[in-house]
C-alpha cells in the first residue's frame, strides 16, 4: 500500500523491518488464518503469541548476544522478502505505518521514525495519505484484523488518533 512512497533501493540496503532482536520479537506481523495456512504449507516456521495470533517464529541461537538480530523466516537476505507483495502480512504492506491502540482506547496511526526511507517529504506524503484517502481502508483492516493493532511504543510517532466519542 505504501510501496509507491518507499524506495525499493533503500529497502534493499536496509532490511531493518524484516529482522528482529529478542526485545523486538513482539513486532513480527500477525497472520490471518488463511495466510498462516499457506505459509505453513511452504514450510515457513510459525509460532502462536499469547494473544492467540499466529506470527513468524524467529530463531535465536542459544549463544546469541543480546543484540543478535534474527531474520523473518520469509526473508532471503540477498533478494528480500520471498512472498509476493500481495501475499505479505498486512502489517508488512502498511509499514512504516502501524495501527496502534491509543491510551484513550481508540485507534491510532503510528509512523516508525527510524525507517531510513522516511525523509521529511515522504513523511508528509505518508501522513497525507494515511489520514486522507487511506483512512477508511485502515479502519476496515483494524476492524477485521484487530490483532494487527499494537500498543503505543516510543519508536513510533502518533500521526493520527481517533477522537473518543463523548458519553453523557
Ligand atoms: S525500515 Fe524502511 S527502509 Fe528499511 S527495509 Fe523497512 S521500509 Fe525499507
Ligand atoms: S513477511 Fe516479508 S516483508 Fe514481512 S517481515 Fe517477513 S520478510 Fe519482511
Amino acid at each position: 500500500m505504501l510501496t509507491h512512497l518507499i524506495s525499493a533501493a533503500q529497502c534493499a540496503s536496509c532490511r531493518l523491518c524484516c529482522n528482529f532482536r529478542r526485545t523486538s520479537a513482539w513486532e513480527t506481523p500477525a497472520l490471518t488464518p488463511e495466510l498462516a495456512e499457506r505459509l505453513r504449507a511452504r514450510g515457513i516456521p510459525l509460532r502462536t503469541r499469547e494473544d492467540g495470533s499466529t506470527t513468524f517464529a524467529l530463531h535465536f541461537p542459544d549463544d546469541a548476544p543480546e543484540n543478535f538480530c534474527a531474520n523473518c523466516p520469509a526473508l532471503d537476505p540477498t533478494t528480500g522478502c520471498t512472498l509476493p507483495r500481495s501475499a505479505r502480512p498486512i502489517e508488512c504492506r502498511l509499514w512504516p505505518l502501524r495501527l496502534m491502540r491509543a491510551p484513550s482506547g481508540g485507534l491510532a496511526l503510528g509512523l516508525y521514525d527510524a525507517c531510513p526511507a522516511v525523509s521529511p517529504v515522504v513523511r508528509e506524503q505518508i501522513i497525507r495519505e494515511a489520514t486522507g484517502a487511506l483512512l477508511p481502508e485502515l479502519r476496515r483492516i483494524a476492524n477485521e484484523q484487530p490483532r494487527t493493532i499494537r500498543p503505543i511504543h516510543p519508536a513510533y510517532s502518533i500521526i493520527w488518533e481517533e477522537v473518543p466519542q463523548q458519553t453523557h
